[in-house]
């Protein structure tokens, strides 16, 4: 009997997590439905518990309409140029983007070493980036280790800008002489990421456009989050890519899609990053199952860009009009869809984190993420509404109160 109802158990998990189960079964088990989890109460009583999720702009779910339309995608062999929804993304794309042409590719970060990759074809290349860029930062030195491009690291500034000076000084003028290298690109990031979503001004990325042609350099432009940028510059994306050779975007941060990212440039530059995208194993075959995701995307990215950068901008007025000793964030520095807040000892980054996303009598739950002991980031996106955002900040009340009173979180 009990041997019987264990085999039942099992037979149902393994049909619940089938691959075919998840396509038919309208909410299969990792979709969060109403974004809750249950949790038992103070009183015993099981109740819900909103999970507004804010550690990153990657977490978002592809809702209902992006399902739809990846079920019902038209598709070809990609790698044969014969997959109609791509090749619909990628002109769309290069219209919006303002490009020659553009290309689908996997990730950011595959869109960057690609990027590089073109650029730097020959032995010795070198590149000039942020050192606190996301290609410095967080792909591993993938520019080096597939690539065999040396990263010769720029000082970043509050704002995300390069100082331009140090720009400049690091540039080597040797070359063929054997001593040295030879440095080829210039990578900018818009919105800067580490620095809390910060937005290149137009002025300044004409200042290091004026700078590589001085020396001969190409500017790639980590556009991962270029939308972004551009809402907050009040232009048009291809404003912003204009001033640059190649650009990346993502269409899994904020946007909401699941997958994927593209790459913009000339015909001749994209022919080459096709090329290298298939000798990385990036070479998909019927991927408008994912292309319809990204279009759905970006045909509706203006609007949910503008609401995520409204609702961060109102989130840190509001986190300084609480007045917190131990807990403040400068308004005047959200400019996209990130609030970094700056955490006082004796309260720690983690601590806020953990407290945040403790289950307690408001039904809340808030995920942040502790960037240092003094910082904690917040990211806004597609699965963060207005009523998230309200929601967010009275935890966050709670929890600063509840810490000023000397009170241990429960949980
Ligand atoms: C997320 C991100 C990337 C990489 O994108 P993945 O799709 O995660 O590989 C690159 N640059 C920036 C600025 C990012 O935020």
């Amino acid at each position: 009997m009990l041997k019987t109802a264990v085999a039942l158990g099992l037979l149902c998990r393994v049909r619940r997590t089938s691959a075919r189960h998840l396509y038919t079964d309208p909410a299969p088990f990792w979709i969060p439905t109403v974004r809750s989890i249950y949790s038992r109460g103070r009183i015993g009583r099981i109740m819900a518990s909103v999970v507004v999720d804010l550690r990153s702009d990657t977490v978002t779910k592809p809702c209902a309409e992006m399902r739809r339309a990846m079920a019902e995608a038209e598709v070809g062999d990609d790698v044969y140029g014969e997959d109609p929804t791509v090749n619909e993304i990628q002109r769309y794309a290069a219209q919006l983007l303002g490009t020659e042409d553009a290309l689908f590719v996997t990730s950011g970060t595959m869109g960057n070493l690609i990027s590089v990759m073109v650029h730097c074809r020959h032995r010795a290349s070198e590149i000039l980036l942020g050192d606190e860029s996301h290609l410095y930062f967080y792909e591993q030195g993938g520019v080096a280790q597939v690539a065999g491009v040396f990263s010769r690291p720029v000082r970043t500034l509050k704002d995300g800008r390069l100082d331009l000076k140090d720009l400049e000084n690091k540039i080597q003028h040797g070359y063929p002489d054997p001593h040295f290298g030879q440095t080829r690109l210039i990578c900018l990031e818009n919105s800067h990421n580490r620095t809390g979503g910060r937005v290149l001004p137009l002025s300044y990325m004409r200042e290091v456009r004026e700078l590589a042609d001085r020396y001969g350099l190409k500017i790639h432009l980590d556009g991962a989050r270029l939308l972004n940028a551009a809402e907050a510059l009040g232009v048009e994306p291809a404003e912003i890519v204009r001033l640059c050779d190649s650009v990346s975007l993502c269409l899994s941060k904020g946007l909401g899609a699941p997958i994927g990212s593209l790459i913009g440039g000339k015909a001749d530059f994209i022919a080459e990053a096709r090329r290298a995208r298939k000798m990385l194993g990036g070479g998909m075959r019927q991927v408008g199952v994912l292309a319809a995701a990204g279009l759905v995307a970006l045909r509706r990215a203006k609007d949910n860009v503008r609401l995520d950068h409204q609702n961060a901008k109102m989130f840190a007025k509001a986190v300084q009009d609480l007045g917190s000793p131990i807990c403040s964030t400068d308004p005047a520095e959200v400019e996209s869809n990130m609030v970094m807040l700056t955490v006082t000892p004796p309260l720690l980054g983690q601590d806020l984190c953990d407290r945040l996303s403790a289950e307690d009598q408001s039904g809340v739950v808030v995920k942040a993420l502790a960037f240092s002991p003094v910082r904690v980031r917040l990211v806004w996106h597609r699965d963060v509404s207005t009523e998230n955002t309200l929601q967010a900040l009275e935890k966050l009340k709670g929890v600063l109160l509840n810490y000023r009173d000397g009170a241990t979180p429960r949980g």
